[in-house]
């Protein structure tokens, strides 16, 4: 993870910038990957996240869960910066929501939100077993009109210590211009699946999937809307090809 990187790479000189090519991802393979899962990150994996990630795996849209790489990564993250209060917008059966849920101390918060509940109520027995259910408010219905509310209470503004968005790709920027007024200044809001499967580089007229084209949308609004705030610094980092987030720190 880096500090600004964004404006900084864009200013080096050619020859300082990354030369490589022929790289899908930043690993580079499927076996390579497979390896990281099974010597670093599965190892590592609280049995209540195993149990999760296998009952999910059963599930038809088994394909939205976090990976056991992020959910691992977001986990460290959320203890190095000591997060109490915080936010996720898209839960589905509660993978990155468990992660979460572990990483807070016994008094931590989530707001959890998704149109769905009967996906969250596939976790949730394995949540209460691990013991952080009492952390997570879950709300059932879209995340927008909720967001909206807590801003007209005005009570919530600078409260959120950790957002995290992997909900409607088509709202991430609604969702952005609210959470902006949500997250701690020192916060950090991350934005899920934001390079999907390398579309942002992909050639205007290379044959994509409506996601993919959606994402990349969405990632110009997003960069435009930060080029407009000198106060951010940007800080991202990428796994998979179908897991990559970006952090916004403010
Ligand atoms: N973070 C989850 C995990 O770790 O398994 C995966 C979330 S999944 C990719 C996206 C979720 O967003 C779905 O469960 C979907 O029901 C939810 N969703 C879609 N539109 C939404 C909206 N407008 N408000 C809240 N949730 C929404
Ligand atoms: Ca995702």
């Amino acid at each position: 993870m880096a500090t600004n990187n964004q404006t900084t790479e864009q200013q080096q000189p050619q020859a300082l910038r990354h030369q490589e090519v022929g790289h899908k991802s930043l690993l580079q393979s499927d076996a390579l990957y497979q390896y990281i899962l099974e010597t670093s990150v599965y190892p590592r994996e609280p049995q209540p996240m195993k149990e999760l990630r296998e009952i999910t795996a059963n599930h038809p849209w088994n394909l939205m869960t976090t990976s056991a790489d992020e959910g691992q990564f977001l986990n460290m993250l959320l203890k190095l910066i000591n997060a109490k209060n915080t936010m996720e917008i898209g839960v589905f059966t509660g993978y990155s929501l468990l992660a979460t849920a572990l990483a807070l101390p016994e008094d931590g918060k989530i707001l959890a939100m998704d149109i769905n509940r009967e996906n969250y109520e596939i976790g949730l027995p394995v949540i209460e077993k691990a013991g952080v259910a009492h952390k997570i408010d879950f709300r059932e219905g879209p995340a927008l009109p909720v967001l909206d509310q807590m801003l007209e209470d005005g009570k919530y503004h600078g409260t959120y210590d950790f957002i995290f968005v992997d909900a409607d790709k088509d709202n991430y920027i609604n969702y952005h211009k609210r959470l902006l007024d949500l997250v701690k200044i020192g916060g950090l809001i991350g934005y899920d699946n934001t390079l999907w499967n390398g579309s942002v580089v992909a050639p205007a007229d290379a044959p994509m999937r409506k996601a993919s084209r959606v994402c990349r949308k969405w990632r110009e609004g997003v960069r435009q809307s930060l080029a407009r705030r000198e106060r951010l610094s940007f800080a991202g980092f990428k796994m998979d090809d179908e897991s990559t987030a970006r952090f916004v720190r403010y």
